[in-house]
C-alpha cells in the first residue's frame, strides 16, 4: 500500500503563506470540505502578493530563464540602475541559483518549460471566475486590452516572436501590433518616443493587495482561521497528522501541512526532500496619481516598467533584483523606476509617489513553479511562481487542492513536481 492510501484524504489543513499561493490552496481545500488554518508571520498579503502589477496575462506568462536573458551580461547586471541586478556580494547559494538558471537559458528548455506553462496558462482565468462565483467580492477587471509599448520597431520584434511561440505552445493569444501614433491615440500620456506597440487581447488585471486581502475574508466567512504573527521555524510530521511549529513555540496540529511561504520557502521545505531552490527576485513599486499615466495596463518592455491602473492610483512597477528577501528597500531602486519611465511619460509627475514597496517574487531556476507533494505524504508544497503567481496562484491552489483531497495529481502537475 502507498503512503498516501495510507494517509487518506485530510479533515484539516495548515497552510503556511497567507499570500495568493496560500489563500487560493486554502479556499479551494475549503470547497472539498476541508477545515484549513492558514498562519503567516506577519499577515495577509505580507510578502510578494502587495505590492505587485497585478497582471492577470496568460499570454505573457512564459519561464524567466529564457536565452536572450544571458545577453544582458554581467557588466549591466551588477549596475544597481539595472532592471535586473545582482548585488556584488558573496552568496554561495545565490551563485548556485544563477548557474542552474543560466543552463536553462537555452531554447531547447525555454519550450519544454514553455509547454508545461501553456497547460496551466489555458485554465489560469477560469480559477478566478470560480473564485468569482464563489464569493470572492474583489472584481478582477476584463474590459480592457493591454498595451505593450516600444520605443522602436525592433525593438518589439523579440515580444512578437514570444507571442507567436507561445500560441505554438498551444495557448490562445489575440494581438495587434500599433504605430506610435495608434498607442497615444489610445493613451495620450505615451510620449513621442514611442514607436511601436502591441494592444494584447483577452488578459485581465487586479489590485493584488484588495484582491489578496478579499480572498482571506472568504477564506474566513467559510470558517477558515487566520493566524498572523505567526513565524513558522519547522513543520513536522508525526505520523498521525503534522504539527507546524513558531520560533515563541505555539503550535498548530493538522492532519496535514502546505509550505506557500513564498522566497522563504527553502528552509521549511528543504527537511522534506525539496531541493530547488527558491531565489528571491526583488521587485519594486509605488503608486501615483492618475494624471499623465496610462488608463490600462501598460508596460515599457524595454526599460522594464509596468503602469497598472488601480481605481484613484496608478501602480507603476519594475526591476529584478536577485538578494535576500528581507533586505530593506534600496532607493536606488525606486529612482531606477522613475528614470526609466520619465521621458516615455512626461506628463506624469512620478514625484507624487506613496507606497513605495519591494516584494521578493518566488523564482525557480526553470522558471516552473513547485506545486504538489514532497517526500512526506502530509506536507505538500505551493510556490515558486516567480514573476507569474497573481495569475498562476489560483488555478495552482485549486489543482493542489484535488490532488491533496484525492491523492491523485493533475496532469498539469506532472512538471512542476517539488521534488523534480
Ligand atoms: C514588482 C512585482 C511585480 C509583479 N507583477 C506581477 C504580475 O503582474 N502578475 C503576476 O502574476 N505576478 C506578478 N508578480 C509576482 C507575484 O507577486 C508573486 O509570484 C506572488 O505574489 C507570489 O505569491 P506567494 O503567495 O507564493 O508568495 P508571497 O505573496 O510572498 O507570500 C508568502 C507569505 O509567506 C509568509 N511567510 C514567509 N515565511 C514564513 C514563515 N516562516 N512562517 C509564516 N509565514 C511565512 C510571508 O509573510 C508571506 O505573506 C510581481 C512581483 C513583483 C515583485
Amino acid at each position: 500500500m502507498s503512503p498516501r492510501s495510507v494517509v487518506g484524504s485530510p479533515r484539516s489543513v495548515v497552510v503556511v503563506g497567507a499570500g495568493m499561493a496560500g489563500l487560493a490552496t486554502a479556499w479551494f481545500l475549503q470547497e472539498a470540505g476541508v477545515e484549513v488554518t492558514v498562519v503567516d508571520r506577519r499577515g495577509v498579503a505580507a510578502g510578494a502578493s502587495w505590492g505587485n502589477a497585478g497582471w492577470l496575462s496568460p499570454a505573457l506568462t512564459v519561464p524567466l530563464p529564457e536565452p536572450a536573458a544571458l545577453k544582458l551580461g554581467l557588466r549591466r547586471l551588477l549596475s544597481s540602475s539595472s532592471p535586473l541586478y545582482i548585488p556584488p556580494r558573496p552568496d554561495p547559494r545565490l551563485a548556485r541559483f544563477l548557474l542552474a538558471f543560466t543552463r536553462n537559458c537555452t531554447h531547447r528548455r525555454w519550450q519544454v518549460s514553455m509547454s508545461a506553462l501553456a497547460a496551466l496558462n489555458r485554465s489560469a482565468l477560469s480559477a478566478y471566475d470560480e473564485l468569482e462565483r464563489g464569493g470572492v467580492a474583489e472584481p478582477t477587471r476584463k474590459d480592457v486590452a493591454c498595451l505593450i509599448a516600444f520605443t522602436t520597431e525592433a525593438g518589439r520584434a523579440p515580444l512578437v516572436a514570444e507571442l507567436d511561440a507561445v500560441r505554438a505552445a498551444g495557448q490562445e493569444v489575440a494581438y495587434d501590433l500599433l504605430g506610435g501614433s495608434e498607442a497615444r491615440e489610445l493613451e495620450p500620456a505615451l510620449s513621442t518616443r514611442v514607436e511601436a506597440a502591441v494592444r494584447l487581447h483577452g488578459q485581465r488585471h487586479l489590485n493584488p493587495g484588495a484582491y489578496v486581502a478579499a480572498l482571506a475574508d472568504a477564506v474566513r466567512d467559510r470558517g477558515g482561521k487566520i493566524v498572523t504573527g505567526m513565524e513558522v521555524a519547522r513543520v513536522r510530521d508525526v505520523g498521525s497528522g503534522v504539527v507546524v511549529l513558531a520560533a515563541d513555540g505555539t503550535s498548530v496540529r493538522a492532519d496535514a501541512a502546505v509550505l506557500a511561504s513564498g522566497a522563504w520557502l527553502g528552509p521549511l521545505a528543504a527537511p522534506f526532500g525539496v531541493r530547488t531552490p527558491v531565489q528571491s527576485g526583488r521587485g519594486y513599486s509605488f503608486t501615483v496619481p492618475p494624471e499623465g499615466l496610462p488608463t490600462r495596463p501598460t508596460y515599457f518592455a524595454e526599460r522594464r516598467v509596468v503602469c497598472t491602473p488601480l481605481g484613484d492610483r496608478v501602480r507603476v512597477a519594475g526591476m529584478m533584483e536577485f538578494t535576500a528577501p528581507d533586505r530593506p528597500l534600496d532607493r536606488r531602486r525606486v529612482q531606477a523606476i522613475v528614470n526609466a519611465a520619465r521621458d516615455l511619460l512626461p506628463s506624469a509627475d512620478l514625484t507624487r509617489r506613496t507606497d513605495e514597496w519591494a516584494g521578493p517574487r518566488p523564482c525557480t531556476a526553470d522558471g516552473l513553479p513547485l506545486v504538489g507533494p514532497t517526500r512526506s505524504p502530509r506536507v505538500h508544497v505551493c510556490g515558486g511562481h516567480g514573476m507569474w503567481g497573481i495569475a498562476l496562484g489560483p488555478l495552482s491552489g485549486r489543482l493542489l487542492a484535488e490532488s491533496i483531497v484525492t491523492g491523485r495529481g493533475a496532469p498539469e502537475l506532472a512538471a512542476l513536481h517539488p521534488l523534480r
